[in-house]
């Protein structure tokens, strides 16, 4: 059985894990297909805090206190950065993380696509299951806002990290969307899966980027494989992160039901052939599409692995 999975970076990552865990106890091959809208340049360097996400927690190297970035991460070069009064001071740059993009920067001026860096940086972390960029091309969130009185566009990041998302916040723009091509594998993977499953990540900026990539979204809108996804709202509220604030700029209902609603079902020109929603929210409605309750608190890689299990069955 071949599985793919379209993720964003921490709550990706650990459903990423239970995807693994269940994939090896049934002998399926697993291809996630990773965001890259947060992708950032900084310092000279090449960010991919998806990508990384997704690298580190399947390699076992991933700090489970904060959810990104490296365990046991010291951050020296970020305290000599800030004594040279160099911006931005607002983003975390680990030490060990530094490293990972040193190598991925040096490989992408090499002229080496995205795609094939990830694979070299995954020798070593030796995830067990096949890391995709969505896109090798040029693929940016930007998040349009007011601030000092002015209306402008500024990048991902910089909403989240800097602002905490509290400056008033107006649309999210897929910059490089409309011309982006799918990565290297991805169509293949995609076109020979048995089943797509959409991971609980934010909807708004983890998996509306990777779809705003039009053959991407295409390919799996209209592909053979039925698509599950798994809510990442339970009880009104997203687990953790800002997927209530994205979900609000849309004015879209934050609520399991109000994201099935806005992904809609796949027969309509959506992306859903089934649901999954917590065993609190068994009530929501998704015209259109098969939605089931079971328990979606991802406690551990096995709580997960039966989640999977359970989104497998639903495609069926
Ligand atoms: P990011 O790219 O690092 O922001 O991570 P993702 O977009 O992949 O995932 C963030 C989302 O994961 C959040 O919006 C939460 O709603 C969701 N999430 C986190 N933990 C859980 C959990 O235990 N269960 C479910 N269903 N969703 C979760
Ligand atoms: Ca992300």
């Amino acid at each position: 059985m071949r599985i793919v999975v379209l993720t964003g970076g921490i709550g990706g990552a650990r459903f990423l894990l239970g995807v693994r865990e269940h994939a090896r106890a049934i002998g399926a091959d697993v291809t996630a297909v990773v965001n890259v809208g947060d992708d950032v340049r900084m310092h000279g360097l090449q960010i991919c805090p998806d990508l990384d996400s997704v690298m580190y927690t399947l390699g076992g190297a991933a700090d489970p206190e904060r959810g990104w970035g490296r365990v046991g991460e010291t951050w020296v070069v970020k305290e000599e950065l800030a004594k040279y009064g160099v911006e931005p001071s607002w983003f975390g740059l680990g030490d060990a993380d530094t490293a990972t993009h040193l190598v991925r920067t040096t490989m992408l001026s090499a002229g080496y696509p995205l795609s094939a860096v990830t694979a070299a940086l995954c020798e070593r972390w030796q995830p067990g299951i096949t890391l995709l960029p969505a896109t090798d091309d040029r693929l940016e969130t930007h998040v349009v806002v007011d601030v000092d009185g002015e209306r402008k566009a500024i990048h991902f990041q910089e909403w989240w990290v800097r602002h905490r998302g509290n400056v008033p916040t107006h649309n999210f723009v897929f910059r490089g969307a409309d011309t982006a091509k799918p990565g290297a594998g991805v169509l293949d993977a995609i076109g020979q899966a048995d089943v797509v499953l959409v991971a609980p990540s934010n909807p708004v900026v983890s998996i509306a980027p990777i779809l705003a990539v039009p053959a991407l979204k295409d390919a799996v809108a209209n592909g053979p494989a039925p698509v599950v996804g798994v809510s990442p709202i339970i009880g009104g509220s997203p687990v953790r992160g800002m997927a209530d604030k994205c979900l609000a700029t849309l004015e879209v209902e934050v609520s399991a039901g109000g994201v099935g609603r806005m992904y809609g079902p796949r027969a309509e020109g959506g992306l859903l052939d089934g649901w999954l929603v917590d065993t609190s929210d068994a009530q929501a409605q998704v015209p259109g599409v098969r939605t089931k309750a079971v328990p979606l608190w991802m406690k551990d890689p096995a709580t997960t692995a039966r989640m999977v299990a359970d989104a497998l069955e639903l495609a069926r």
